[in-house]
């Protein structure tokens, strides 16, 4: 579940989840692909790195704490031999943060060799959890991942993988992309609601599955399509292709619209939109329904840049005689590492990662466009640092509603009562960070710009209704647990 962790975060705000690849070729080995696939999905997990090959005969693994970059060296890529890898990069929101619930989570058993990475978060892992262990199964972390692995290895020991995949999808509930490896078949799967993103790519020599289409480009490869939600694909061994099942059909899907609004890079493409490009329209849609005169418009960098284009193109196309510029100039050294033990520390954090650029702000009202707004951590202390660089007026847009409810789908987000805007107004939260105002996009134009209805989004975080069925939280969809004791053995 999300924790609300914050000591050693990054800022005092919350942090974003985790990438998976999976990757099969005909005739090299596939660990080097798969490192630079966990590159480029870097922003989707900062906390540890992990890559499982299969050589033909046996399992190799090496998971390290940290930053990619810093979680291998060459040996042990070299290390991981076989023609078929998966691999994560992780921050987690269920389950301790040390080295056990790195991942992927791999085990050997009567059934093959098994591996497993996990975007995502099962809302009745607990219930599977007790299940299995009351059969005998011994657990070596808190995390949901593992309960995954364990379902489906018993189901194993009596069906094959497209079965074993299929009864454990019957028993979890909530959020899940997923590639695993049994032996040297790589395989991956998407939630029936499809919350997370899970795409499919071809290499010259092979085909990859991966949380976001920009891992493909990394690799120089071609975007097949997005996995289905409900659907299991498994990659041929000589890497000459894919098979699909769909094992489970649903009438809606759920995809994550925090995606497209932050998480997701921005070169990415889900759903065959490029989310730049949706992230720009959001922009326009917040001119149209918040805009603001100013006389310059900024963006909170990286996060709010793309909204701020579409926003001001959007507002010079009115005519309004509102100039675009970067008002803020970021460190890009100050990483994840950065201790910040007290509140003094987090506060000082964000003038350590981000100072106004004079010659934009002073003497001028401006306009600062972000992403969202969670705990109202950046917002504020943003505010504050462009007064004091001789703002006249400072005006706040967001591109996204109001978050009022946490994230149990996978997003470390904050709980509620961390969230600012739970129980305020948007004049009030305007009062707390100190801005002349501040206005959120709706729903409306999020669905419009997505294209897509809110019955086939999850916008939990913003509605406080899930499509999921979450214990003590209202649900906007006919859903309910699957019971944990229906298992494979009965
Ligand atoms: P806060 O400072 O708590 O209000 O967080 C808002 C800032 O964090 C914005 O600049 C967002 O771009 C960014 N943000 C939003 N959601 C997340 C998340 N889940 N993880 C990390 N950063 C986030």
């Amino acid at each position: 579940m999300s924790s609300g962790r914050d000591s050693g975060a990054e800022f005092d705000h919350p942090t974003e989840k985790c990438g998976v690849v999976g990757v099969s070729l005909a005739d090299r080995d596939a660990a080097f692909p798969t490192y630079y696939a966990l590159y480029a999905l870097q922003h989707r997990g900062q906390e540890s790195a992990g890559i499982v090959s299969h050589d033909g005969f046996q399992q190799h693994q090496h998971v390290g704490m940290g930053l990619v970059g810093d979680a291998f060296d060459e040996a042990d890529l070299e290390g991981l031999v076989g023609e078929a890898a998966i691999g994560h990069v992780r921050y987690p929101t269920a389950g301790s943060v040390d080295k056990s619930c790195a991942q992927p989570f791999s085990v050997s058993f009567k059934g093959g060799a098994l591996g497993l990475s996990h975007n995502g978060n099962l809302v009745n892992a607990d219930d599977i959890r007790d299940d299995l262990a009351a059969s005998g199964h011994a657990f070596t972390s808190d995390g949901d991942t593992e309960v995954i692995a364990h379902d489906l290895a018993r189901n194993l020991l009596d069906d094959d993988i497209v079965s074993a995949v299929e009864t454990t999808m019957e028993r979890i509930h909530g959020s899940y992309s997923l590639t695993i490896m049994h032996d040297e078949t790589v395989l991956g799967v998407r939630d029936p609601l499809g919350n997370r993103p899970l795409i499919i790519g071809e290499l010259e020599d092979g085909y990859v599955l991966a949380s976001e289409s920009a891992a493909i480009d990394t690799l120089g490869g071609s975007v097949v399509r997005d996995v289905r939600p409900g659907e299991l694909v498994v990659l041929h061994e000589d890497g000459s292709g894919f098979d699909s099942h769909q094992l489970v059909e649903a009438s809606n899907t759920a995809h994550c619209f925090f995606e497209y609004v932050y998480f997701a890079r921005p070169d990415s493409v889900i759903d065959e939109e490029l989310v730049y490009e949706v992230r720009r329209e959001l922009g326009r849609q917040l001119w149209a329904e918040t805009g603001v005169e100013s006389d310059v418009v900024m963006p909170v960098p990286d996060s709010g840049r793309a909204f701020a284009s579409g926003y001001a193109e959007a507002a010079q196309n009115d005519g309004a005689g509102v100039e675009f510029a970067e008002g803020l100039m970021k460190n890009r050294y100050v990483g994840r590492t950065f201790i910040m033990p007290t509140q003094e520390a987090r506060e000082q954090a964000v003038r350590l990662k981000l100072n106004p650029i004079k010659s934009t702000v002073e003497g001028r009202e401006v306009t600062i466009i972000d992403d969202s707004i969670v705990r109202g951590t950046t917002s504020s202390q943003l505010v504050d640092l462009v007064r004091e660089a001789g703002a006249d007026a400072v005006h706040v847009r967001i591109g996204a509603p109001p978050i009022v409810a946490p994230c149990y789908m996978g997003i470390d987000m904050a709980t509620r009562d961390e969230l600012i805007a739970a129980d305020k107004t948007a004049d009030e939260i305007a009062a707390e960070i100190g801005a002349d105002s501040l206005s959120y996009l709706s729903l409306d134009a999020i669905t419009t710009a997505i294209g897509k209805s809110e019955s086939d989004l999850c916008v939990g975080c913003v509605s406080g209704e899930y499509p999921y069925d979450v214990q003590d939280e209202a649900t906007d969809r006919d859903v309910e647990h699957p019971a944990a004791g229906a298992s494979a053995d009965d």
